[in-house]
C-alpha cells in the first residue's frame, strides 16, 4: 500500500485532495468501479450494495476512470483546476522540464 503513496511531483499525497465521492443514493451497486480499480480504492458494502470510497488517498492524482464508467454517473471528483493550481503553485511544469533534461535517456524515444 505504501507504494501507492508515494509522492506526487514531489508534493506528498496525503497533502493533495483527489479522490472519488459516490453518491449512495444514485449507485445501483454494480461494482464496476470497486472491480475495476487497480488502485482497490473502493470496497464494496455488500449488505446495502453500494460502492465505498475506502483508501481515498490511493486514487491517481488527475484519474477519473471510475466517474467516466459509471453507468449511475454516481462518481464524481474535486474540478481539475485543483490539480492545475496545485501545477502552478508548486511550479510543477519547471520541475518536469528539469526531469526530462536531468533523465533524457530515460524518456527519449
Ligand atoms: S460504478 Fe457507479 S453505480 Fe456502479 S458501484 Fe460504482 S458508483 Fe455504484
Ligand atoms: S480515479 Fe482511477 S485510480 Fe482513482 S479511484 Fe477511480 S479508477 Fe481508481
Amino acid at each position: 500500500m505504501d507504494a501507492k503513496l508515494k509522492p506526487w511531483h514531489g508534493i506528498p499525497r496525503e497533502k493533495i485532495s483527489w479522490h472519488p465521492t459516490v453518491d449512495e443514493t444514485l449507485c445501483i451497486g454494480c461494482g464496476l468501479c470497486v472491480t475495476g480499480c487497480g488502485r482497490l480504492v473502493f470496497r464494496y458494502d455488500y449488505q446495502d450494495k453500494k460502492a465505498v470510497v475506502k483508501d481515498p488517498d490511493s486514487c491517481a492524482v488527475g484519474c477519473v476512470t471510475c466517474a467516466n464508467i459509471c453507468p449511475a454517473h454516481a462518481v464524481s471528483f474535486p474540478p481539475v483546476s485543483h490539480i492545475h493550481r496545485l501545477i502552478k503553485e508548486h511550479e510543477l511544469i519547471k520541475k518536469a522540464r528539469e526531469e526530462l533534461k536531468t533523465n533524457h535517456e530515460k524518456y527519449a524515444v
